[in-house]
């Protein structure tokens, strides 16, 4: 047996490597180690999820936001975004649909955008819950005081998004100007799992800078912090941004860490993402086909789809729409997995 399948067969069984551990496997790992890796993967999901897969229904409420993230579409340095923000009516209305196709999530996401005060939101949460109570509500609206994340759980937030997108702090100033802080978001992610939040972490796969021995670390984190879920998704590079000439990550790495991290926390929520399936048609099942147990279709109103560019040419019709769910259950039952009718937490004492 090679290096790197003796490291993976300890990762199985201990949940744990050193740094060094993860980065000769990812510096090393050949086609046929990405097999073996892919079968642990699913046989792990597989025990504690069988065949099931969650649908989330995102809504993205606003792409206004106040910071100016380097790698970031919706930035606000970008001039030329059209801006616009759903009122609560549309955002209900979302909602109405989503459960009528089959969701029991909302993921309400969007750019850091000031009219979404505590008040509002709380409002917002207390009426969707009102109408669903039988469903999860998820947030993914970035770096929030503690008091706000208080407030929002008090009213019935169940989860909350925040990507760390790097696990290192000098790597994190490169992407993202002064004002914005590894620190706080750190504070922000620790703040969240205190106050009971099902938490989801994640980072970009191929960002600017990024080394594999940073990738390593990123594994390293995931294993420590311990989040329910985590999204992590190729780099795509976006044409309004100072990183439009750089690369778009590898959809093979990705796919490696998507099994990685399912080894790491083996009943970690881990969604198949957007960026995926947009690098790649099919990225999405294969995703699936690697550990990965969640997919986010998209829930906005037809006419915003196309404004919240994270990076370009981002999937959001078609397969990507919730609407095209049926398509969706077809193409994963292709692959022996099923779409499923059910809010989908984490299981109990997660990992
Ligand atoms: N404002 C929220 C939501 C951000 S958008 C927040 O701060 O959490 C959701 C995620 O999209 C980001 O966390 C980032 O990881 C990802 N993203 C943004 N730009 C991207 C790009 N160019 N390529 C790939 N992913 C990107």
């Amino acid at each position: 047996m090679n290096d790197v399948k003796r490291l993976i067969d300890k990762l199985y069984s201990t949940h744990s490597l050193t740094v060094s551990e993860y980065e000769e496997i990812l510096r090393n790992i050949t086609e046929e180690d990405r097999q073996y890796l892919k079968s642990l993967a699913r046989e792990v999901r597989e025990k504690h999820y069988g065949k099931d897969v969650y649908i989330r229904g995102l809504i993205e409420v606003s792409n206004i936001c106040k910071n100016d993230c380097y790698y970031c579409g919706i930035r606000a340095g970008n001039h030329s975004c059209d801006r616009y923000r759903l009122t609560d009516d549309e955002i209900l209305l979302c909602c109405d649909e989503g459960y009528r196709l089959g969701f029991r999530t909302f993921v309400m996401q969007g750019g850091e955008d000031s009219s979404f005060t505590d008040d509002r939101l709380c409002g917002l949460i207390g009426a969707v819950k009102e109408k669903y109570p039988d469903c999860a509500v998820t947030l993914s609206l970035g770096e929030r005081s503690r008091e706000s994340y208080k407030k929002l759980k008090e009213a019935g937030i169940d989860r909350y998004l925040l990507r760390h997108e790097t696990a290192d702090k000098e790597h994190y100033q490169k992407l993202h100007p002064e004002n914005i802080s590894w620190d706080n978001r750190m504070e922000c992610l620790r703040n969240l799992k205190d106050l009971g939040y099902q938490v989801g972490c994640g980072f970009m796969v191929g960002s600017p800078y990024q080394t594999t021995e940073m990738l390593a670390g990123e594994l390293k984190f995931i294993e420590e912090f311990k989040p329910h879920m985590c999204g992590i998704g190729p780099f795509i590079p976006h044409a309004k941004t100072k990183f439009r000439d750089f690369p778009p990550g590898d959809i093979n790495m990705t796919l490696t860490l998507l099994s990685l991290i399912r080894l790491i926390a083996p009943k970690v929520l881990l969604p198949a993402t957007t960026a995926l399936g947009t690098l790649k048609s099919g990225g999405r099942e294969e995703g699936i086909l690697c550990g990965a147990n969640v997919v986010m279709p998209n829930l906005s109103p037809k006419s915003v789809r196309k404004k919240y560019m994270l990076y370009d040419n981002k999937l959001s019709d078609g397969e990507e729409s919730a609407q095209a769910v049926e398509s969706l259950k077809a193409r994963i039952k292709s692959i022996g997995y099923e779409i499923v009718t059910k809010r989908g937490d984490c299981i109990e004492k997660c990992i």
